[in-house]
């Protein structure tokens, strides 16, 4: 035993003088790095409602309605849809960000979602 504590202490006594490798998170907090993948967000007023998001999500984590339809003047239909995530499901592999045809959704920086209820962790942006 005190062979080992022998060979030990030049490493202990190393890393008494070292900055932690940690930190005292959530009071201290590291620099994410650009390309996080934190939660979906979706802007409605992008969508077409493709469903190509519903379909390529893993996890089918996203659900999209269609909330409106209208027909201007000219004869042009427009449609507007609403996006429901289920975060509690959610794996943040950014497939719905990759797929989606008019960049109506990116992953954004947070990652603190944690809830008692798995009700608080579904978002619908409409
Ligand atoms: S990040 Fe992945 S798992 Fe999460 S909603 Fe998008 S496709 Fe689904
Ligand atoms: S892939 Fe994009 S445009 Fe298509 S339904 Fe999803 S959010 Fe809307």
């Amino acid at each position: 035993m005190s062979q080992k504590l022998g060979a030990m202490l030049p490493d202990l006594i190393r890393h008494f003088f070292r900055k932690p490798a940690t930190v005292q998170y959530p009071f201290e907090k590291l620099e994410l790095p650009k390309k996080f993948r934190g939660n979906p967000v979706m802007d409605p007023a992008l969508c077409i409602g493709c469903q190509m998001c519903v379909r390529d999500c893993p996890s089918e984590a996203i659900e999209i309605h269609k909330e409106s339809e209208a027909t201007d003047e000219a004869g042009k239909v427009k449609r507007t849809f609403s996006m429901t995530f289920y975060m509690d499901r959610c794996a943040h592999c950014a497939q719905c960000e990759e797929v989606c045809p008019k960049k109506a959704i990116h992953l954004d920086s947070t990652f603190e979602h944690g809830a008692f209820d798995r009700g608080a962790l579904k978002v619908v942006y409409k």
